[in-house]
């Protein structure tokens, strides 16, 4: 069970108010007629499913209604942030990994 918080109810509540509307940050191409079929193709039907971080839209469907952006994990469900839409994606924390490959300097290709 996951409790997403909500950035316009300003609270987090149980996952069942809410519903995944997929991959976050999807562009529509700006000149459709000059688009070519392949890139009118993946913006369309091709989707990232990458194993850990991702930026997913959702809708707070029994709530407000609104849709937002949620940062999860999709191999431990850990809810990383959630932003308003409009909002630029939160960097990856790469502080971590550089703290991370600093101890361990043999470890690093
Ligand atoms: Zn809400």
């Amino acid at each position: 069970m996951l409790r997403i918080y909500c950035p316009y109810c300003r609270e987090a509540r149980e996952e069942e108010e809410f519903h995944c509307k997929g991959e976050a940050h999807i562009r529509r191409p700006t000149e459709p007629d000059e688009t070519s079929d392949a890139t009118w193709g993946s913006y369309l039907y091709f989707r990232k499913n990458p194993r850990g971080r991702h930026l997913e839209m959702w809708v707070h469907a029994a709530g407000c209604r609104k849709y937002f952006n949620v940062v999860r994990d999709t191999v431990t469900y850990v809810i990383e942030s959630s932003y308003p839409m409009g909002q630029a994606a939160p960097p990856t924390p790469t502080a971590a990994l550089v703290s991370v490959a600093s101890a361990n300097p043999g470890d690093v290709p």
